[in-house]
């Protein structure tokens, strides 16, 4: 009986748009009864990602709305599902896997947690990155773009960042599962900032750590120099985080350097261009490149456009100045959705998901 309730919570968790497919070995169903007690996982099987009273969802499970509603809150403290308040009550709704309750589970990561996401993660070959439209998108470096070249709002991080009331950090939990299995980087762990249009809206947020404007544009720089790739949500409005990421932890970008999988990410709008003239072939550039896209012959540099994601992190290191960046043609890069409610739709459709 409670298999098969975690197997209706997987159905319905890979029924919202971002997806949590099933894995062969059963690896979604081994993560969420790590996650979800059986009676959790039978409630909220009951669940849709659109949030709803208590007493709603208890009628489809056949619960006592009290019970169902200690059981909510209870999972919703753990981040497991989404928690707000409409017409003065409470609302649940499923959290989807990413960017949702992965992301939730930073304050109770342990060893097997992390070996238990890597598995689903590996089983099911990035496949939650590759749909369309990818879930992040790259903004670069915004010094690598060259004076005169106009840059949209929401190509530019530190816009993102002033356009906000309230700044907070958390660790970013890549890179805290790969070294919780011993792998990863020693890149900078306090790198995933959220922001929000309230003041205060983190305080005493449970593993996040409240900040100042001026220190998310100095945890944004500090990642930059660490050759950390900004990647916020891909949509155009509605902004609420920035990542910055590295092929060898982030989820989505390994799915890019380890599967293959190239739209996994939405590149930038952008690719590095090299003056021949400048470059003095030293090197300095390829180990910059996460994306193996620059290597050296035939005396200089060379960029693989096709390869290039126009994170702009080889521009800032050339010393002789030889790499900027430049605007892709016109209609290479397709633009981002407006807001999570057109990603959201788009991501349904081309996942053949119907209600969205
Ligand atoms: S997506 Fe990137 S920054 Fe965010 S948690 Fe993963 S590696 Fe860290
Ligand atoms: S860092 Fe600059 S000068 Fe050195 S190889 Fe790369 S492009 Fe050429
Ligand atoms: S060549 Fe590599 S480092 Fe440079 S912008 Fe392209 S992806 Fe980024």
């Amino acid at each position: 009986m409670s298999e098969e309730a975690y197997r209706r919570l997987s159905r319905q968790l890979d029924a919202i748009p971002n997806g949590f497919p099933p894995a062969e070995s059963g690896a979604d169903l081994r993560l969420l009864k790590k996650l979800f007690t059986p009676e959790e996982a039978a409630l909220a099987a009951h669940m849709t990602s659109h949030r709803e009273p208590a007493a709603s969802i208890a009628a489809r499970a056949g619960l006592d709305p009290q019970a169902a509603l200690t059981m909510l809150k209870a999972m919703a403290r753990r981040e497991l599902i989404r928690v707000g308040r409409q017409e003065g009550q409470l609302t649940f709704g499923l959290s989807p896997f990413i960017v949702g309750f992965y992301e939730g589970q930073l304050a109770r990561f342990d060893r097997e947690l992390a070996e238990l996401f890597e598995a689903y993660f590996t089983e099911t070959g990035g496949v939650v990155a590759h749909w369309a439209p990818a879930v992040h998108r790259i903004i670069p470096v915004e010094e690598a773009v060259p004076a005169g070249i106009e840059f949209y709002a929401y190509e530019r991080a530190s816009a993102l960042l002033e356009s906000a009331q309230a700044w907070a950090v958390r660790d970013c939990i890549c890179r805290v599962q790969q070294k919780l299995l011993g792998k990863g980087c020693d890149r900078p762990m306090e790198s995933c900032i959220a922001f929000g249009p309230v003041p205060g809206m983190f305080d005493g947020v449970q593993a996040m750590r409240s900040i100042s404007s001026d220190e998310a544009l100095k945890i944004l720089r500090e990642a930059e120099d660490a050759g950390l790739v900004h990647s916020p949500g891909n949509y155009r409005d509605g902004h609420f985080y920035i990542c910055n990421c590295c092929t060898c932890c982030c989820g989505v970008l390994r799915s890019v350097a380890e599967f293959g999988l190239p739209t996994a990410i939405a590149r930038a709008d952008f690719v590095a261009v090299l003056d021949e003239e400048l470059c003095a072939a030293c090197g300095e550039c390829l180990d910059r490149c996460q994306f193996g896209a620059l290597s050296l012959s035939e005396g200089f540099c060379q960029v693989d456009a096709g390869r290039c994601v126009g994170c702009g992190l080889c521009v800032t290191t050339c010393a002789p100045g030889a790499l900027h960046l430049e605007r892709r043609p016109p209609g290479e890069v397709l633009p981002p959705p407006a807001n999570v409610g057109e990603w959201l739709t788009e991501r349904a459709h081309a996942r053949g998901l119907e209600g969205w």
